[in-house]
């Protein structure tokens, strides 16, 4: 493992060179977009679907796994969703040298494989609500430039899937994700704006969608989860129906919602900087670091004993610890590695430490250096993880923040978009058309509504057509 010498404002470059150096993802596979998620990268998965797991049971969502064929009809049954899908959908057409008589798809998404088992399972109100996610592989065949964790061919993912009595309960599990989602993203540190997408960019099926969006050094956004209410339009097709308390029958309401290992692009993205990634203190797979400084031979006993005693002590504490005390490295080789990969505290021991009771605390958010006394460890780990958290938040809502202009007019829209990038607020009358020439003119669409504050008030006609507009929106590229 070497050092990094790319820096972050060569973004590109930056990007791939830090995801193999970190051990995050390596992408020199025979399938193009279909690449390794590497050691570290892969805890960084587990640690998000830790905290995503907790969270549902919290709110009583059970996993289960479906498969991964789709029956070409499944797809067919739901028109739009099969439109939204099928020019990156790959087919299963052959079986050993014989073809089948009817194809399969591997799964671009599964409402269709769980909502027809859906329709065998729920029989009465007794049924509902049912809510389940599935963690598996997705495979959707862009064929636009693959790009590690932004654009993917396959990639890990969690979709949820849930069924409900009454268009309420729906709307009401919807705003429950939002939460859990939002709830996953604050753990992790991020910023990201919520929106309600336009009716134009609706997930294929779905009567409203919701997404994340954070922004990203190079001025493009990345959607980072979405939730879908898709109201009756599937259960009426997949006939998931339900007899309701006062005996009548009627199709269930659903909810579906997804976040990917794109969280992860998030994170290497908005934490990372020239000398690699800095993973939020409380999904770290590694928190603190513990180097021994061994120097000719000095005090190598006590500084070894020391090292072995903070271990103990912090991993009895629950912080997840790692004592790296491998011969064959040099301590500064040490340091390199453990800062590209992101480890948020590194704590050294050396001879003089042992002397005066004390160890060196290095903070990765900032390279700050602070002497600890030895009877304060515990404490100081709490605070500075604490600490550095806070201040990673501050960045990323900083980022944010800096992201986001205004413009009143189209000439205002281009330029200021042409110069910031980002997210540009402005007035739109909601029309599809006009939407359309500013993804002409920009190459950037039409993000959504906000709803993660009060309705903003407009504050100018439509940027495009100049008739009266409907709704403050957002204009940004996507990857
Ligand atoms: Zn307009």
């Amino acid at each position: 493992m070497g050092k990094l010498d790319i820096p972050k404002s060569n973004f590109g470059r930056w990007w791939n060179a830090v995801l193999l150096e970190a051990d995050i993802v390596d992408v020199r596979t025979p399938t193009k977009g279909a690449n390794v998620l590497m050691p570290n990268g892969y805890e960084i998965w587990e640690a998000i679907k830790a905290n995503l797991n907790q969270r549902f049971k919290k709110t009583h969502h059970k996993n289960a796994y479906f498969p991964l064929f789709i029956p070409e009809e499944f797809l067919l049954l739901e028109e739009e969703h099969f439109e939204g899908f099928v020019p990156e959908v790959a087919w299963v057409t052959h079986v050993g040298d014989k073809k089948l008589n009817k194809k399969f798809a591997l799964r671009p998404t599964s409402e269709t494989i769980m909502y027809y088992m859906y329709a065998l399972w729920i029989r009465s109100h007794k049924d509902l609500p049912l809510k389940i996610n599935q963690w598996c592989n997705i495979i959707r065949w862009d064929t636009k430039e693959t790009q590690a964790l932004l654009r993917d061919r396959e990639f890990q993912w969690s979709e949820a899937h849930t069924c409900h009595a009454t268009a309420e309960e729906a709307v009401e599990q919807v705003e429950e994700s939002m939460e859990i989602y939002s709830g996953v993203f604050d753990d992790l540190c991020l910023s990201y704006l919520q929106f309600k997408r336009p009716p134009h960019d609706t997930f294929p099926g779905a009567v409203y969608s919701i997404a994340y969006d954070a922004p990203l050094p190079e001025g493009k956004c990345l959607q980072i989860g979405t939730t879908h209410n898709l109201g009756q339009g599937f259960s009426r097709v997949f006939n998931i129906n339900f007899q309701k308390e006062d005996g009548s029958t009627g199709a269930v309401y659903q909810t579906c919602y997804g976040m990917s290992t794109r969280v992860i692009a998030a994170i290497v993205a908005m934490h990372g900087d020239d000398k690699g990634l800095i993973i939020p203190p409380y999904v770290a797979p590694t928190q603190v670091v513990i180097v021994p400084i061994l120097f000719r031979k000095k005090n190598e006993e006590e500084v070894t004993q020391a090292c072995l005693e903070i271990e103990e002590q912090l991993t009895k504490a629950n912080y997840r610890v790692y004592l790296d005390d491998r011969d064959r490295y040099t301590a500064g080789w040490k340091f390199n590695e453990h800062e590209m990969r992101g480890v948020p505290l590194r704590i050294e021991v050396g001879p003089k430490d042992i002397e005066n009771n004390q160890c060196l605390f290095v903070r990765r958010d900032s390279g700050e250096k602070i002497s600890i006394k030895r009877e304060d460890l515990l404490a100081e780990v709490d605070n500075v993880l604490h600490d550095i958290d806070t201040e990673m938040r501050n960045r990323t809502k900083k980022l944010l923040e800096d992201s986001i202009h205004e413009a009143v007019t189209f000439e205002e829209l281009v330029e200021t978009y042409k110069k910031h990038k980002g997210f540009v607020k402005t007035n739109w009358c909601g029309d599809e058309d006009c939407a359309q020439q500013i993804k002409d003119k920009l190459s950037a669409e039409v993000r959504g509504v906000r709803v993660d504050i009060e309705k903003e008030t407009l504050f100018g006609p439509c940027v495009v057509c100049e008739k009266e507009a409907k709704d403050v929106v957002y204009i940004g590229a996507a990857y």
